[in-house]
């Protein structure tokens, strides 16, 4: 079976073809990071207008690097939701129109099930059930993960997504958008304990998170501090160090409630390579299984679309009713997949 993956949620237009035998055969990525950075961030509207002048070329890109002519594509997998409206539009109507062409199944992806998923696109994939670490722009969260479509929430963001506080910390320190890689950019300058910053909601036992008071802190640690060189990396890589501890320590609590032994990381923060190496020393002394995917596929990408489309066709799923897309949609409602 050959799926057509696209994903069009945000700022990012992604486009892949996935097939049962052969793995991902073709993948392309729009990034329109240059159109908002003027705006400082994601401009709902210039997003939209981009996916649609893009998705096109893309879809031709991924078909010919795949060699895939039309009548080869079993199945079109989009992006459903949740995401910018008029964004996930584009991509459902091309989608969906694609499909009707072409006689075959269209099904709408959560777009968090297919980060939940990319790193089973990696070899070797993680079994199910597994404990995942989902921290993206939008989302943070600590799912147990029993299959396909069965997801339990243990614990999530109550206010900041891990990836919106690297973005408005770095905003802080006078860095370009989008912020998360440059401030940990800066931090590779910087020296380590010199800020206290907190680690949030550590102390008292459970899975939520909370990132706006960090964000905070470095206001505050910002306005009283003395301009020096070097202050600024410095406290990027506090702030840093402070998202990483307080991830894997809830990673590590997570791990021993649910009694799971194999942790699969996944969103954009997830290409932090502070976050990795810290997960990876956490996951030795505990024996934990630890999986990530490859650093490009941690954010938006139609890999992880194309995949979670095949392996809900796969699973017996036929065609999404006729939903086009869900700004908001928690993935715990979620089923496996439907004929
Ligand atoms: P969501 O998936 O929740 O809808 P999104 O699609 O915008 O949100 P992703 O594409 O998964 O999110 O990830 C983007 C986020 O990852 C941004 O907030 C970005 O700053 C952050 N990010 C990317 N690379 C790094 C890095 N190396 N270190 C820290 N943060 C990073
Ligand atoms: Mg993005
Ligand atoms: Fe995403």
């Amino acid at each position: 079976m050959r799926v057509l993956g696209i994903e069009t949620s945000c700022d990012e237009t992604g486009v892949a073809v996935y097939d049962s035998e052969q793995g991902l055969m073709a993948h392309a990525l729009h990034s329109q990071v240059d159109a908002h950075a003027v705006y400082g961030g994601v401009v709902p509207e210039i997003a939209s207008r981009d996916h649609i002048r893009k998705l096109s070329p893309l879809v031709d890109q991924a078909l010919a690097e795949s060699g895939s002519a039309a009548g080869q594509i079993d199945g079109v997998a989009y992006t459903a939701g949740p995401g910018l409206m008029g964004a996930l539009l584009v991509g459902a109507s091309f989608g969906r129109s694609l499909a009707w062409a072409w006689d075959v199944p269209a099904v709408g992806v959560h777009h968090m099930e297919g980060h939940l998923l990319a790193p089973l696109l990696e070899s070797p994939a993680p079994d199910f059930p597994f404990l995942a670490l989902l921290v993206s722009g939008g989302h943070s969260m600590l799912v147990a993960v029993h299959g396909l479509g069965r997801y339990q929430t243990l614990g999530q963001s109550i206010d900041d997504a891990a990836g919106e506080a690297f973005d408005k910390t770095a905003k802080l320190l006078g860095l370009p958008y989008p912020g998360g890689p440059a401030l940990a950019k800066l931090a590779e300058d910087g020296d380590p304990g010199h800020f206290n910053f907190p680690r949030p909601l550590t102390r008292r036992p459970g899975l939520d998170f909370s990132f706006s008071g960090l964000k905070t802190a470095v206001a505050y640690a910002l306005r009283d501090s003395e301009e020096r060189p070097g202050l600024k990396a410095d406290m990027a890589r506090d702030f840093e160090d402070a998202v990483v501890e307080t991830l894997t320590l809830k990673c590590r609590r997570a791990l021993k409630q649910t009694g799971l032994d194999r942790l699969v990381v996944a969103g954009g923060v997830g290409a932090n390579q502070r976050l990795r190496d810290r997960l990876g020393e956490m996951a030795r002394e505990q024996s934990v299984d630890l999986h990530f995917p490859r650093l490009e596929f941690c954010t938006d990408n139609g890999a992880m679309i194309a995949f979670a489309g095949y392996c809900r066709l796969q699973g017996g799923e036929s065609l999404t009713p006729e939903i086009s897309a869900r700004a908001r949609w928690p993935l715990d409602e979620l089923l496996p997949p439907a004929a």
